[in-house]
């Protein structure tokens, strides 16, 4: 089976079940959803405040007010304002009852604990109280990714324990006979170093996410079958690098299927990832990803991050495909597929310029260098030149459809 690959990962997308939601203390809440709304726990600001420091005066009138008595910031109100005085206020300190406006320093002549307003200014120079959030309202709504400026208020409304959604547990299959894990002893001769894994760990870090269960296995089709079924017993997303083909020593999909999990996609029309296919198991997901290095990366953010993020209680979205000018042409004729060309954007001149990468086969890694970004070459369509508009998906969490951790 091949589809188009939007339509594949829209219908994916739809099937996904979140995977809850769960407590966490504030300090460990960044980059997480809210999964309920966090209320505001009273009035802000707390009472009138002084926006100066100056005098707290019942009304601007003419003529020379008595200071009597000095407000600071916490202390509260202090005693009402008589009439004929001012009262010494500094910036943050409450205003007396009786007090409507505050007169900053500079408008005022002090002669001993006399003042007379030289000026009086348009603005009242005070924070209501309750004018920027009241006892009850919503501070932050149930689906906020909760970045810096939300933990400040989340600090400042005093909310300790969070309710946020809960992240997918994730299981990461290596598989492949030529595979050489670090731990392992020597050269590796004609053998692979595995970077497949760090591949995986350093994108899932990227969005806050990390592989809790990870296994190697041989081209083995009776092993494979063993280690995927251990493997999904306990966890929401099983990812398997390698073996996504159809050749003798490709098991991924047997032990899939075998372990009850059926296929929603099975090849797509992109490039390079087309033998990737995706599967599912209940509210459980197995990703079967091509191992060559380049059609890892594209795989994992074309299909993975988007259905992690959906895991994680994301509004369901696919990539989200940026515009900008193509510095040099990528080489190659025009694709047969969509084609997503390793390139390195930089924001220049008020606009993302995209270089492509050196991109021979989808097992040239080292040719990827600096890659920052997968120019979208569309199926069919002439070869963008230099100075074209052309439209790419940014690998940076910050850019592409994921949140930042
Ligand atoms: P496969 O998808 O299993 O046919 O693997 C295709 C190619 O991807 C292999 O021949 C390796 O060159 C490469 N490859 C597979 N797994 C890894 C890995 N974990 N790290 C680096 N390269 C890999
Ligand atoms: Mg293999």
């Amino acid at each position: 089976m091949s589809a188009g690959w939007e339509a594949v990962l829209e219908s994916c997308l739809r099937l996904v079940t979140p995977c809850g939601r769960e407590v966490v203390a504030r300090p460990y809440a960044l980059g997480r959803i809210l999964a309920a709304p966090v209320m505001i726990d009273r009035d802000y600001p707390a009472g009138d405040l002084s926006m100066m420091d100056g005098y707290a005066i019942e009304a601007a009138t003419g003529g020379t007010l008595q200071v009597q008595g000095e407000n600071t910031p916490g202390r509260g109100p202090g005693d009402p304002l008589t009439t004929g005085t001012a009262r010494r206020i500094f910036t943050g300190a409450e205003l007396p009852a009786g007090a409507t406006r505050v007169i900053p320093q500079e408008l005022v002549q002090r002669d001993g604990d006399i003042i007379r307003i030289v000026e009086t200014p348009g603005t009242d120079f005070v924070r209501q109280r309750g004018s920027e959030g009241r006892r009850g309202a919503v501070a932050l709504a149930a689906g906020t990714r909760l970045g810096a400026a939300d933990l400040a208020i989340l600090a400042s409304v005093g909310a300790m324990q969070l309710e946020v959604t809960a992240r997918p547990r994730i299981a990461h299959l290596v598989t492949g006979d030529e595979v050489m894990a670090h731990s392992e002893q020597g050269e590796p001769g004609t053998r692979i170093r595995d970077s497949n894994s760090d591949l995986v760990a350093a994108i899932l870090r990227g969005v806050g996410q990390t592989v809790l269960d990870h296994r190697r296995v041989h081209d083995d089709r009776d092993a494979t079958c063993h280690v995927v079924a251990e493997m999904a017993k306990d966890c929401d997303v099983l990812l398997i690098s390698g073996g996504a083909s159809v050749g003798d020593h490709d098991h991924a999909r047997a032990a899939l299927e075998s372990a009850g999990f059926r296929f929603e996609a099975h090849g797509l029309e992109v490039r390079p990832g087309r033998p990737i296919g995706l599967a599912r198991r209940g509210d459980q997901w197995a990703v079967a990803l091509p191992g060559n290095p380049v059609s890892h990366l594209v795989a994992l953010h074309l299909f993975v991050l988007p259905l992690l993020l959906a895991l994680e209680g994301e509004p369901l979205r696919g990539p989200r495909l940026l515009r900008g000018v193509l510095d040099r042409p990528p080489g190659g004729g025009v694709p047969r597929r969509d084609t997503f060309w390793p390139s390195a954007m930089s924001w220049i001149d008020d606009a993302w310029r995209l270089t492509p990468c050196r991109f021979l086969s989808s097992g040239d890694l080292l040719g990827i260098a600096g890659a920052n970004a997968l120019l979208l070459l569309r199926a069919g369509a002439a070869l963008p030149q230099a100075g074209d508009a052309i439209f790419f998906l940014s690998l940076a969490p910050e850019f592409s459809n994921a949140s930042p951790a």
